[in-house]
């Protein structure tokens, strides 16, 4: 057979499922994405409102340690792209501190008590840790235990806590040796205070972002390429239903503009969440039911405020640990590129946890967005009455994957069972459960079509399941 005649089904028009999507295509394949909303990217998509900002879903930074991923993704941005240094810092205790932290930030913004105390909770959780380990069985011990319980409390479980929206030794300890911002500035507290040997984790000090049209600009190139290839990108197309007999997926069932459609192919690749996939393939076993019902994802409201004023400050990001401000992070998206905004005007991004049906969820809108106007102006950060008309909310609801103390086994039944079908594959962060990166999941997407149109043995399911800081 050759490559034209052969097919592929991607589920998901998000990074992963477009960037395996552009390598069939280029190969010759026909190509079908099928993606759930109007517009392709997934997590990382833009939007641009008729009064000229442009925001996308929180702040995205674009960066892999690969060069050749680099290249291939600023081939893909098509000239549509610039370097920006990365700048971002933590407030607290109504401050603001440097990220990654300065010695001299650091001594003169905590008081000498809290000093004193974090040098003696480190000193002994290390005697204590040479006698008798604290066990790296979840998040707080394995910070706690290697960096004592007064740092912990102050730079890790509050955030972590707040941010995340469960008690830390509920969270996994695979959580605090992957990427995790908080673990940035904790690294930053570590390497301040007590000048570890041996550090290899580091912070990505550049990225990439686009121009103009924010980091969505990213998918729509992948979308041209591979309209351009003559394939298609189905977008406002939900898939409803995974038809399987005998170990292979026989077709996927799609609903657009009300209609139902079927697709028949060789090859199905879903980068849709495994969650949500098991559920629609045919004849999901009860275990499969009961893992998948063991496994949640933490959502995230966006409240963006269109403000008049140039800037808010310079950061991208700026984290806010502290407990009773709802948001946990805010970023500006004319950081980024200033073409984000008319001239003289901002917006700011209020990123607050959240879960479908809970306060924040089920707030309407024109409360979040007071809630959100009125956290920034107690930090001093905006006046109230910069808030233009127009702000407005944003809820995703599969925003990060929890790595709860349970989720390894959940995610090894449901990705077993789905071995099982020899012509389909799950992948990105979504289909493999896993808090990886944009840049992660077009490796994941590459990695799978290079594994069936070159042979290469370069395993998906490993990627960003190292034990290591993903910058
Ligand atoms: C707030 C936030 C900030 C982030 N910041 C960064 C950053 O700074 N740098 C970085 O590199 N990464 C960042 N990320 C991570 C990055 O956005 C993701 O890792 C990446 O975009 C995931 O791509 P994906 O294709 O694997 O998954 P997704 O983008 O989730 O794509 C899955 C796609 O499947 C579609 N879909 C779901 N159900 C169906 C269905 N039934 N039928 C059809 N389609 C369906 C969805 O609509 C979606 O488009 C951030 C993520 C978040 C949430």
């Amino acid at each position: 057979m050759s490559n034209s005649d052969k097919s592929v089904t991607i589920l998901g028009g998000g990074l992963a499922g477009l960037a395996a999507a552009q390598k069939f295509s280029e190969a010759g394949w026909n190509v079908t994405v099928l993606e759930l909303e109007p517009v392709v990217g997934g997590l990382a998509s833009s939007f641009v409102t008729d009064d000229g900002f442009t925001y996308d879903l929180g702040p995205h930074r674009l960066y892999s340690n690969l060069d050749a991923l680099n290249d291939h993704l600023k081939w893909v941005l098509d000239g549509n792209h610039a370097y920006r240094a990365r700048l971002s810092r933590i407030f607290m205790k109504g401050k603001f501190f440097d990220y990654p932290l300065k010695t001299s930030n650091v001594l003169t913004s905590l008081s000498p008590w809290l000093l004193f105390r974090s040098f003696v909770d480190y000193m002994a959780v290390r005697m204590r840790n040479a006698i008798r380990p604290i066990p790296d069985d979840n998040f707080e011990n394995w910070v706690v235990k290697r960096f004592g319980k007064t740092l912990y409390d102050l730079f890790f479980g509050t955030y972590t806590r707040k941010a995340w929206g469960i008690p830390c030794n509920q969270i996994s300890a695979d959580w605090a040796s992957q990427r995790i911002s908080q673990l940035d500035l904790f690294d930053a507290v570590k390497k301040t205070l007590f000048r570890p040997k041996n550090t290899v984790r580091s912070l990505v000090s550049k990225f990439i972002y686009p121009t103009h049209g924010g980091i969505g600009e990213l998918g729509k190139g992948y979308q041209r390429l591979i309209e351009q290839d003559g394939n298609r990108v189905e977008t406002a197309a939900r898939v409803t239903r995974v038809h399987a007999a005998n170990g292979r997926v026989t077709s996927v069932e799609y609903e657009q503009n009300g209609e139902l459609h079927r697709m028949e192919s060789d090859l199905y690749v879903s980068t849709i969440p495994l969650t949500a996939l098991v559920r629609i393939i045919d004849e999901p076993p009860q275990p499969v039911l009961d893992a998948a019902a063991g496994l949640t994802h933490k959502g995230i409201v966006f409240v963006y405020l269109k403000l008049d004023r140039p800037q808010v400050s310079p950061d991208h990001w700026v984290y806010i640990p502290e407990e009773h401000i709802a948001i946990h992070r805010i970023s500006e998206f004319t950081n980024f590129a200033p073409r984000c905004a008319p001239e003289g005007k901002t917006m700011v991004c209020a990123e607050i946890t959240s879960t479908p049906g809970d306060k924040y969820w089920t707030m309407a809108d024109g409360d979040l967005v007071r809630l959100a106007s009125e956290n920034l102006a107690s930090l001093g950060l905006i006046r109230a009455d910069e808030v233009l008309p127009g702000s407005h909310v944003l809820r995703i609801d599969y925003a990060y994957p929890i790595y709860d103390l349970t989720y390894r086994g959940h995610v090894k039944t449901l990705t077993d069972h789905l071995k099982g079908f020899e012509n389909f594959v799950s992948t990105g962060r979504q289909g493999l459960f896993r808090y990886g990166n944009m840049d992660h999941s077009v490796a994941m997407g590459h990695a799978v079509a290079r594994r069936i149109l070159e042979n290469d043995t370069i395993d998906h399911a490993k990627i960003a399941a190292e034990d290591e800081y993903f910058g």
